[in-house]
């Protein structure tokens, strides 16, 4: 397969000619090659989308905007499947869960934001002797760099109130999986999507991304990835003023008190570590048990993660698939072998899976479990991304509370307990952005979305995101 840019409604190779290797992590071989874009193709992209903002998309109208998110939806809705399948591909994650998680979401992206700007209301402000109201107006051309993890979830997270709010888009994917990037852009031309309006450059992020953030024509970028990077993208922003959200990474707390409901705090444990091969930004990768229950919680967690079946993306009975790359997953594995180093106990996991042909060539990883670690080193502190929890036990409410906050992360949490009383202190004691009580990473789409600390700057969702991507202006009027 062979992917292109797509540049004021064109598909087009990048201008040097090169291309990038897609590889898919489940059997290693080249499933796509990408254009190897750099700073002249951004550039045509950034005139391509001014151009469609100096033209009829410039003047659309909010009803106009919202059809064309609810057609977005529609086709993306009509080729589930097959959507899910190629995002399985580039990922290496089961397709049940694109089936079912991925591409869902990225429909429902879609379908909200066409209902939010349908709905949405600026506001007026009275004097005795004058009023003031205020209009919103789109940022201008927006650029939106995503992650590899949820390839379509999160571009379309960006996409959908970009467009619903007028502005025209330059995106850039992660160049490991590009696949589901390229057929948006499709289904965009394909239901009548304006020329410029959703342009797509593919490349590596030093090249392609850092030329969108520094492009004195982006009014904006809205960046999810790792915090490393985060910080270059805003420090290239600050040059040229350009607003920016920052969606960083985490290192989550589960934090666990003798009073829960025992089995459903299992359950959503296993979830909360392992969903996406543990590579969700919001997953709990450090899981805190208050003393009296941590050694029956250890028992019961560990037998349950040793018998996660880890495989054949395409089946149904795989609970995890493979991690993004061979690369990624030498990351993770060093990870546990500095668990190893820093005096840690693998409880289960910590090797790669048996498997057949050809999935013997693929980036498999068991889903580990380590215990035995102080709450502050490195392995319990730093963010693996990957099938890799540690267990700590801690004795008081307080101690829960320093421990998960303990971390130069503050994304999210998630606390289980039958004591509303406990809940509602802990979540507002707890530094992050959001905090899941008995349950994890249950989503609406109004909440505001994102971190603290070193996990961002700036929300996402609902009338967080209208509000990024627009600017208000106040027009006061003397009576
Ligand atoms: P990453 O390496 O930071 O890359 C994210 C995106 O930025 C990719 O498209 C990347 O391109 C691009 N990029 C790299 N260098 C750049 C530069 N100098 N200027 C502009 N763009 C640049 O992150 P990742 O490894 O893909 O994703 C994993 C990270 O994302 C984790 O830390 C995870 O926690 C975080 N994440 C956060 C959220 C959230 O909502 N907070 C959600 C999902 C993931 P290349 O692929 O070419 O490098």
């Amino acid at each position: 397969m062979e992917v292109t840019n797509l540049i004021g409604g064109e598909r087009v190779a990048a201008q040097s000619g090169q291309l990038i290797d897609d590889i898919g992590p489940a059997t290693n071989e080249v499933i796509a090659r990408i254009p190897d874009s750099d700073a002249p193709d951004v550039d045509a992209a950034v005139k391509a989308a001014k151009a469609a903002l100096a033209g009829n998309w410039g003047s659309s109208s909010v009803a106009e905007r919202a059809d064309l998110c609810d057609a977005i939806a529609d086709r993306i809705e009509s080729r589930l499947d097959e959507l899910a399948e190629l995002e399985s591909r580039d990922t290496g994650k089961p397709v049940w869960l694109a089936r079912s998680v991925d591409i869902p979401r990225a429909v429902s992206n879609f379908r909200f934001f066409a209902g939010a700007v349908r709905h949405d209301a600026t506001a007026m402000h009275e004097m005795a002797d004058a009023i003031n109201y205020t209009v919103r107006r789109p940022l201008g051309v927006v650029g939106l760099i995503t992650p590899w993890n949820l390839p379509l979830y999160l571009l379309s997270w960006k996409t959908a109130p970009a467009l619903a709010t007028g502005n025209a888009v330059v995106a850039k994917p992660s160049e490991i999986t590009p696949l589901t990037a390229s057929a948006l852009g499709d289904i965009i031309t394909e239901v009548g999507g304006p020329a410029g309006a959703f342009n797509l450059v593919h490349g590596y992020g030093h090249k392609v991304g850092q030329a969108l953030v520094a492009h004195p024509e982006v009014a904006g970028i809205s960046f999810t990835g790792g915090t490393a990077t985060g910080a270059r993208v805003g420090a290239t922003a600050a040059a040229t003023f350009k607003k920016v959200s920052l969606e960083l990474g985490g290192k989550n707390s589960t934090v666990i008190f003798a009073d829960c409901d025992f089995e459903a705090t299992l359950a959503g444990t296993v979830r909360a570590s392992f969903a996406n091969q543990g590579q969700v930004c919001l997953c709990g990768s450090r899981i805190l048990v208050e003393r009296p229950l941590y050694d029956s919680f250890v028992t019961a967690f560990t037998e349950r993660v040793s018998q996660m079946q880890v495989g054949d993306p395409a089946s149904s009975t795989s609970n995890m698939g493979s991690l993004v790359s061979a690369d990624h997953r030498q990351k993770v594995e060093g990870y546990i072998a500095l668990a190893r180093q820093e005096g840690g106990t693998i409880a289960t996991g910590g090797v790669r899976p048996e498997l057949p042909e050809p999935f013997s060539r693929g980036a498999f990883l068991r889903p580990t479990v380590v215990t035995g670690l102080p709450e502050t080193c490195r392995t319990a502190t730093e963010e693996i991304f990957g099938p890799v929890v540690t267990v700590h036990a801690f004795d008081t409410e307080a101690d829960a509370v320093r421990i998960a906050n303990d971390v130069q992360y503050g994304l999210a949490a998630s606390v289980w307990t039958r004591d509303l009383g406990r809940a509602h202190r802990v979540a507002a004691a707890l530094d992050t952005g959001m905090v899941w009580v008995n349950t994890w990473l249950k989503r609406d789409l109004r909440v505001p979305f994102g971190g603290v600390k070193a996990s961002g700057v700036g929300r996402e969702g609902g009338k967080y995101s209208l509000s990024f991507y627009t600017q208000d202006k106040n027009i006061c009027i003397q009576l």
